[in-house]
């Protein structure tokens, strides 16, 4: 299990990460990213966190 965590103080909504992530569970609500998917799902590829331009995801194994 993974916690995905994305601060809100941080994301510009540029949406890289919901089109990277292949589990599929990220997406923009409004303007900016959320975890709108099962979170049990994220594989922990941290292809969101490599992609995010403004270094707001953070993975953290559970
Ligand atoms: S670590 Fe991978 S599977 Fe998990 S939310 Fe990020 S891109 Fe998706
Ligand atoms: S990649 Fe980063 S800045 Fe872009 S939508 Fe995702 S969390 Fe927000």
């Amino acid at each position: 299990m993974y916690l995905v965590t994305v601060d809100d103080s941080k994301c510009t909504g540029c949406g890289e990460c919901c089109e990277a992530c292949p589990a599929q569970i990220l997406a923009l609500e409004g303007e900016l990213c959320e975890v709108t998917g099962d979170p049990s799902e994220c594989l922990g590829c941290e292809s969101c966190v490599t992609l995010c331009p403004a270094e707001a995801i953070t993975v953290q194994e559970l």
